[in-house]
């Protein structure tokens, strides 16, 4: 039986810090991960080099010294983004990726695009430059079912747009379906990030027994054969799964409300979580290549040099279940069974 795991530092393909006293409140839970794809949903949005470069800036001043997290920013695309800045901003390193949300789709999207058409030079440019798309999965029309809306964006939104710009490199964040697996395992310039929660929650725990808002996110999670087929695709050494946590802190006073936020703050546990998750499915062997190889494969990078160790204890590892953010707090993501693994960072 292993009990320890030597791996290359995880990087994190999706992650919401927030900013002002958030931002200073969560940004260290990060500290396992090398580098994070920063999410450009503040308000207002990230939408142009500047603004994301300014974010840059403010996210490394909140980091204690001894956390080593290199943000790697995205732009909000809107129906207005100029192509030339974008341009200029992957050019000079400032961003990594752009963001499209369908209008409305998520906490601060109102931004979002409505009409895909006005977006497509600025689609061009992007695989021109070779500068990947993250896509919020989830189509927006008040007709479409909520547990139907990332199976219809990939008919009618993603399908075709990857038809429309061929070269384009998309990356469908935070897949909750069998159908987001299939798409993404049927085709080539596409990746797909999984978040942890997903691999462990389905839509029992969020409306069993009473309803659960620390479980609520975005996509919700739905029924129990997609997230088997979630677990099939992370532990399956398919180089186009990785991991992006999707850690979306939220005071618990707006979780807990008559409407509450969608996201769950995973970043703290999330490498103890997953090691559970790799190991019940027995593929141990292939946690390091969904944390720590196949995300910066697909984004061009090499991976981490320096390593983390995860050793399996008797005792499970202790993790906070609120953290203090100014004056509200934040609830840790529960996955609902102790962790014995232990993060050892360095390795
Ligand atoms: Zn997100």
């Amino acid at each position: 039986m292993t009990n320890s795991l030597t791996l290359r530092r995880p990087d994190d393909w999706h992650l919401h810090l927030r900013d002002g006293e958030m931002l200073a409140a969560v940004a260290a839970y990060s500290g396992h991960f090398g580098r994070a794809i920063i999410m450009p949903n503040l308000v207002p949005p990230v939408v142009t080099g500047a603004q994301a470069a300014a974010y840059r800036d403010r996210i490394l001043a909140a980091l204690p010294p001894e956390v080593t997290l290199r943000p790697l920013m995205t732009i909000y695309l809107t129906e207005t983004t100029d192509p030339a800045d974008l341009i200029a901003a992957h050019r000079d390193g400032i961003i990594s990726a752009v963001k499209l949300y369908p209008a409305g789709a998520t906490t601060n999207s109102a931004s979002g695009v409505r009409d895909f058409d006005k977006v497509r030079p600025v689609l061009e440019a992007m695989a021109e430059a070779g500068i990947p798309l993250c896509t919020h999965g989830e189509v927006t029309d008040p007709a479409v079912d909520i547990f139907d809306r990332e199976a219809v964006f990939i008919d009618k939104v993603l399908d075709p747009i990857r038809r429309a710009t061929p070269g384009l490199r998309v990356v469908m964040e935070h897949i909750t379906t069998s159908d987001g697996v299939d798409y993404v395992s049927a085709n080539q310039n596409i990746g797909a990030t999984i978040t942890t929660h997903h691999l462990v929650i389905n839509r029992n725990h969020i409306l069993v027994g009473g309803i659960k808002p620390h479980y609520y996110c975005l996509p919700v999670a739905k029924r129990e054969s997609h997230r088997l087929a979630l677990r099939r695709a992370a532990t399956s050494g398919d180089q186009r799964f990785f991991l992006g946590t999707d850690s979306a802190p939220h005071p618990d006073r707006a979780k807990e409300s008559a409407c509450g936020c969608a996201g769950c703050f995973t970043a703290p546990n999330t490498m103890s979580i997953l090691a559970q998750v790799f190991e019940e499915d027995g593929a141990l062997d292939r946690l390091e290549g969904f944390t720590s190889l196949n995300g910066p494969a697909f984004y061009g990078l090499p991976a981490n040099e320096d390593m983390i160790r995860l050793v399996k204890r008797d005792t499970p590892a202790t993790y906070p279940t609120h953290i203090p953010a100014g004056d509200e707090t934040v609830t840790v993501f529960d996955p609902g069974f102790p962790l014995y693994w232990h993060v050892e960072d360095p390795a």
